[in-house]
């Protein structure tokens, strides 16, 4: 079995050559180890060879690995869907939220992060696939949605993020990746002081960072395959 060092060490190697071939700098694309199903030994490892942000999608399972690496200084961001009673828990945990897509989440993160850390980092998912199951703020809503964040006070509005639809046909997932770049082109030019494109995962960080990815949120490709089933309430939001 391949180790993390060297999964990990691969997909450096798959994010430089992406950011190369599109004309980019390597190090203006940030990798975030998606470690969910995937125990805080094998997060450790990655962290031994260099890795140090790392995203959760279930919070229960995120309290007990924060506990268990509580000596590393580990940058964790929240990735996944989030349920309103979760805000507090969320807020006094995490540097960073990807997956916020209303403005009731937005407030209660706010309340809830303590004055004595950092402003919260704050992505607003986008659903730029238009599958109604999906998370993700319509697209007509960003610009309203994101004026609303950054007047809260313990939120520091960053950028957007997607899960696109998965799909084999190159050309709609690169749409997908170009609509989410449009829209943050858009509030750049509306006035918005961003600098994050969360976007780009195990299959498709490729066209993600062609499109301008500066966050790509990998699993897969460091860890392996999951290493137990989700459960099932939360399959529901799971997207793949
Ligand atoms: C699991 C997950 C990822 C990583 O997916 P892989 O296909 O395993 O790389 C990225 N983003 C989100 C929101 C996820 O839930």
């Amino acid at each position: 079995m391949a180790t993390i060092a060297s999964t990990l060490q691969n997909v450096n190697k798959r994010i430089a050559a992406a950011a190369i071939n599109s004309g980019r700098q390597p190090d203006e694309i940030i990798l975030l180890a998606a470690s969910k199903t995937n125990p805080a030994e094998q997060v450790k490892q990655a962290w031994l060879a260099g890795q140090t942000i790392f995203g959760e999608n279930y919070l229960q399972e995120a309290l007990e690995k924060i506990l268990t690496l509580s000596d590393l200084p580990i940058e964790w961001h929240f990735i996944g869907p989030i349920q309103s009673n979760k805000t507090k828990r969320i807020a006094e945990n995490f540097a960073w939220v990807h997956s916020v897509d209303r403005k009731k989440i937005a407030d209660r993160l706010s309340r809830d992060r303590p004055k004595t850390l950092p402003p919260l980092q704050i992505c607003i998912q986008v659903n730029v696939s238009g599958e109604g199951t999906k998370s993700g703020v319509s697209p007509k809503l960003v610009t309203d949605l994101a004026a609303y964040v950054e007047k809260l006070p313990q939120l520091k509005l960053r950028g957007l993020m997607a899960v696109p639809e998965l799909t084999t046909a190159t050309a709609l997932q690169r749409s997908q990746f170009h609509m989410l770049r449009s829209l943050y082109d858009q509030l750049k030019q509306d006035g918005f002081d961003l600098d994050t494109l969360s976007m780009g995962m195990s299959e498709d960080m490729e066209p993600a960072i062609a499109e301008g990815a500066t966050i790509v949120r990998v699993g897969t490709a460091i860890f392996g395959p999951r290493r137990y089933p989700i459960p099932e309430e939360l399959a529901a939001h799971v997207t793949r």
